[in-house]
């Protein structure tokens, strides 16, 4: 399938290099694909990444064009509306948004805290601005390793989906069982508003990165 991954930090990469393990063809979206190219951090090259996983980068808008059925938003929380507006709502209508942001706002330093949180989530201000768009909020509530390799954590943990969209939910799950995760392990939500719970487990994860030393965790829901 020729999906689009918008976003090319550690979590844009991280899917992409599972999308094409498992034979996807990925346009990966970017505001500059020049300047992204000459990314080089510490012992990290954008153009090393670039040589050793075959995606095509591309634009924002041309990467979502390119999209047969599903985008994936890897973009930051905070300016993922700005990235999805370039990414363009005729190329985004119809198909299925898998929403992997988390609205972190370090404008007052650290902790980030969520901005929208409590009564809002970054996953309904995509679904409201995008109505033709079937957004399902999944994978937010982990490290991006493990979104693509459960079997990093050991028992059952779980995952969490959410949207208003039957089919579009049961796209995603596909997508996560061929990511490893066991159907019983990805817990349904219900609608959109699901993305307000998962996006508020944000404070609790930092929290326990912070406590345990170690971002390789995940919740496990225990039924009695
Ligand atoms: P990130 O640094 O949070 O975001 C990088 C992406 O955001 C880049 O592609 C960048 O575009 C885009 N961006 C930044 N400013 C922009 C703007 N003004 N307009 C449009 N796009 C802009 O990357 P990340 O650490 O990979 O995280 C991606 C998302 O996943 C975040 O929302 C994060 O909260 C969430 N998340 C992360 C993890 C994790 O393990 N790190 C786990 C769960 C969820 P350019 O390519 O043009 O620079």
């Amino acid at each position: 399938m020729k999906i689009a991954v918008l976003g090319t930090g550690m979590v844009g990469r991280a899917i992409a290099e599972k999308l094409l393990s498992l034979g996807h063809q990925v346009a990966m979206g970017t505001r500059d694909p020049e300047k992204t190219k000459k990314i080089q951090k510490d012992d990290f090259s954008f153009q090393n990444w670039l040589a050793a996983n075959q995606v095509k980068l591309t634009n924002f808008a041309d990467a979502a064009a390119l999209a047969e059925t599903l985008v994936i938003n890897c973009t930051a929380g905070m300016v993922s509306l700005e990235a999805l507006k370039l990414a363009g709502r005729d190329n985004l209508k119809g198909k299925v948004l898998l929403d992997i942001a988390n609205p972190l706002d370090f404008s007052k330093g650290q902790p980030p805290f969520l901005n929208p949180g409590n009564t809002d989530s970054l996953g309904e201000q995509i679904q409201a601005a995008f109505p033709e768009t079937l957004v399902v909020k999944s994978l937010n509530t982990m490290n991006c390793y493990l979104m693509v390799n459960p079997s990093l954590v050991a028992g059952a943990h779980n995952v969490f989906v959410s949207g208003n969209d039957e089919a579009a939910k049961g796209k995603v799950k596909t997508l996560l069982n061929s990511f490893g995760w066991p159907m019983e392990r990805i817990i349904d939500l219900g609608d959109i508003t699901g993305a307000r719970a998962t996006e508020q487990l944000l404070p609790i994860w930092l929290k326990l990165w912070m406590a345990k030393g170690t971002p390789m965790f995940n919740f496990g829901i225990v039924m009695g």
